[in-house]
């Protein structure tokens, strides 16, 4: 078994960075290459600005590179619950968005010419019980009827077709994609350098002042000045960068990957070949590799920390999930296993904005792959000084009262949602 992202494995390494010290002054400098960054550089630079990207590892190395592969079109939250917690016309131009993210992917990835297997696959929210199918029926009524008319509900004999797993119903979410997040973020980046970005990996930085109208950039290979900075560090962001910190919590999300499957197994297991969420709290979200394997996903534990050690007791713990869902895998070969940081915000809504001088789009909460490139895009025209197309535009971000940082309180949260599962 190898401990690395799939994606990253089977994806080519973007071979356009810049090499040398960094020096000069930029119209803007994007810190993180992420989607969010490189999405944004790639549109800055289309526009003609000067932009520079620095990453501290290399392009795609955070949670671009590391996350289950569907681009859904909707939020951690429900609809019903957005609408409760943002009011009616936030959450449904929140929905908006991420329908729109889902486009904007499609419509780069034509435009760009990148080879990423994107594919709207359709998304099946799967009630693991009968009451979650009740919720899921009163969410979907609400979503049909105000937001998105390409919906289904889903019975359980419905769902034979679709997989072969005893769940109790689902609600299908037709527009929603999948596509390979290696191929998508290496090309992403190849498409900004072409643009005229200029991407720094190995570029870490470690300080950020204002003394005047320009930002002065201190990276572990140089320092550069900028009009404009753009803050996309997501799950990963540094202690350097405190405001953001206190805000982000960053969750550890675990991921096997099977071998590739045979034609019975797949359809004996994944026949629909759609993205799959479970209901659970603590869940799983599965779906099948352009190889055919099951990328098998979920919380597992609530850790604060990807690294192998963590990820191989997630792995494991992933493993016994796969076979309560689909038995008929429980002896099937596990050749993949890895793990990534999700930028979870506390009421689990993105932020996108201008504070302090900096632009800044994260907290994503597990729901970033189509958001983050969409985004970036916005902020980037923002800066432009186009149209402001933010959809988390005013919405406030208080930070969290006794944290800095540090997600002590995650083992908690999770006896929580535990204890939840085996109740509700
Ligand atoms: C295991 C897992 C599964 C997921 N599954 C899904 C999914 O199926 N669907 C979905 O929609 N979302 C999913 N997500 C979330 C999604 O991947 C993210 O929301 C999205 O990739 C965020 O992109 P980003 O560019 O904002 O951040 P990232 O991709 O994390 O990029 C941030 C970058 O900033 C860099 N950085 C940090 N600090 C500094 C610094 N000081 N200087 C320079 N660089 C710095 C990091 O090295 C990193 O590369 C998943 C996430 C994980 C971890």
């Amino acid at each position: 078994m190898k401990f690395v992202s799939y994606w990253h494995d089977t994806a080519p390494v973007f071979s356009g960075g810049a090499q040398g010290p960094l020096e000069g002054h930029y119209d803007a400098a994007v810190i993180g290459g992420g989607f969010t960054g490189l999405a944004a550089a790639r549109q800055l630079a289309k526009a003609g600005a000067k932009v520079a990207v620095l990453e501290a590892e290399r392009v795609g190395w955070g949670a671009s590179g590391r996350n289950g592969g569907h681009l859904n079109n909707g939020l951690a939250h429900g609809y019903l619950s957005a609408k409760t917690e943002l009011g009616k016309e936030r959450a449904i131009a929140l929905y908006r968005a991420l329908d729109d993210s889902v486009d904007t992917i499609e419509a780069l990835v034509a435009e760009e010419g990148i080879d990423c297997n994107f594919r709207r696959a359709g998304k099946l929210k799967l009630a693991s019980k009968p009451q979650h199918f009740e919720a899921i029926a009163r969410n979907f009524e609400a979503l049909h009827a105000e937001v998105d008319r390409d919906t289904a509900l889903l019975s359980a004999a419905d769902l034979k077709s679709e997989i072969g797993s005893p769940f109790h119903g689902a609600m299908l979410s037709k527009k929603s994609a999948m596509m390979h997040m290696g191929r998508y973020v290496a090309g992403l980046a190849t498409s900004a350098a072409r643009h005229g970005a200029v991407i720094h990996e190995n570029a870490a930085v470690t300080d950020r002042k204002q003394p005047g109208k320009r930002h002065e950039l201190t990276t572990s290979r140089g320092q550069i000045s900028a009009d404009n900075v753009l803050v996309a560090t997501g799950a990963y962001t540094t202690p350097n960068f405190g405001y953001f910190r206190r805000r982000i919590i960053s969750v550890g999300s675990f991921i096997i990957a099977t071998r590739p499957l045979s034609d019975a197994e797949i359809a004996a297991t994944m026949p629909g070949n759609r993205t799959c969420v479970t209901s659970m709290n603590i869940g799983n979200y599965f779906r099948l590799s352009p190889d055919r394997r099951l990328i098998f996903g979920g919380r597992a534990r609530f850790a604060a920390t990807s690294d192998q050690r963590s990820d191989a007791r997630s792995g494991q713990i992933l493993r016994a999930s796969l076979a309560a869902i689909f038995p008929q895998l429980a002896n099937v070969e596990i050749d993949y296993c890895w793990g990534g940081l999700v930028d979870m915000t506390k009421d689990r809504f993105p932020r996108a904005g201008y504070h302090d001088g900096v632009w800044y789009a994260m907290g994503y909460s597990g729901h970033g792959a189509q958001l983050s490139t969409h985004l970036g895009m916005i902020l980037a025209d923002a800066m432009l000084g186009r149209e402001d197309r933010n959809p988390m535009k005013g919405l406030e971000w208080p930070s969290i009262p006794g944290y800095s940082g540090k997600p002590w309180f995650l083992p908690m949260v999770g006896l929580y949602y535990k204890a939840l599962d085996r109740v509700r």
